[in-house]
């Protein structure tokens, strides 16, 4: 246990040099961007170490895994984002401890959360996923809304009690046009978050860019990153 709490500080030290780096080349303050720990696959126990190594944000892609350890977690100061592909039979679950679901992507998921977040009495922050991968009215093949609706589906959320809309993320495609420019994808999506705050001025969060491609998004203007092998360690399964 001491050895994990060995490896994980240290992977964290390299990963918050690698950030503090991108931010002195953008020229940005290191406190404009925010880590989020993608923690899928690994158990409560990391998370445990991950919270009294000072870090305050996780993120999960998968209720299954993501309630039980939360549940394990609720004593930890920490804000649980959850970035996976959401069906709308799990929104009662997820909301019960999300604190920002980062994976808007379609109308019918806005109503489920918004009627789930009422009822739980919570308030709950919602990212709109943009895919540069997907045709215009189609999803990404990871999720995600096209760029042509993403006015629509934030001027739904807005309107949503329970929901508060908090701005845009996306995961760089693997396949299609964008597959392997990162920094095309990330200077797009900045352009979308310009957009998007004309009339939403408050929904400024721009979440991109995870272990192998952080620094991409920091020098596009990232508010937050999603890291999660770097910290962690290489996945046992596809997560
Ligand atoms: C797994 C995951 C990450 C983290 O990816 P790494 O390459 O392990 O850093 C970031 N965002 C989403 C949506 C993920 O599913």
């Amino acid at each position: 246990m001491t050895d994990r709490r060995d490896e994980l500080a240290g992977n964290l030290a390299r990963v918050e040099e690698r950030i503090t780096a991108a931010c002195a080349a953008a020229g940005r303050g290191r406190e404009e961007v925010t880590l989020i720990v993608v923690t899928k696959t690994y158990p409560a126990s990391d998370v445990r170490i991950l919270s009294e190594l000072g870090v305050r944000h996780v993120a999960e892609n998968r209720d299954q895994d993501a309630a039980p350890k939360a549940a394990q977690c609720s004593d930890l100061p920490l804000s649980w984002h959850f970035v996976g592909q959401l069906q709308t039979n799990k929104v009662r679950s997820v909301v019960g401890y999300a604190d920002v679901v980062q994976s808007v992507d379609r109308a019918r998921l806005v109503t489920a959360l918004s009627k789930e977040a009422v009822r739980a009495e919570r308030e709950i922050g919602c990212l709109i996923q943009v895919a540069f991968d997907a045709g215009a009215g189609g999803r990404g093949e990871r999720g995600g809304v096209a760029p042509e609706g993403v006015e629509e589906l934030a001027g739904l959320i807005a309107g949503s009690p329970g929901l508060r809309l908090d701005g845009l993320m996306t995961v760089a495609p693997l396949t299609g046009e964008y597959a392997g420019r990162q920094q095309a994808v990330f200077d797009r999506l900045m352009d979308l978050s310009t957009d998007l705050r004309r009339a939403h001025p408050a929904a400024n969060m721009v979440s991109a860019g995870m272990s192998a491609d952080l620094e991409q998004a920091v020098a596009a203007g990232a508010t937050h990153v999603r890291v999660g092998t770097a910290v962690l360690g290489v996945r046992p399964r596809l997560g």
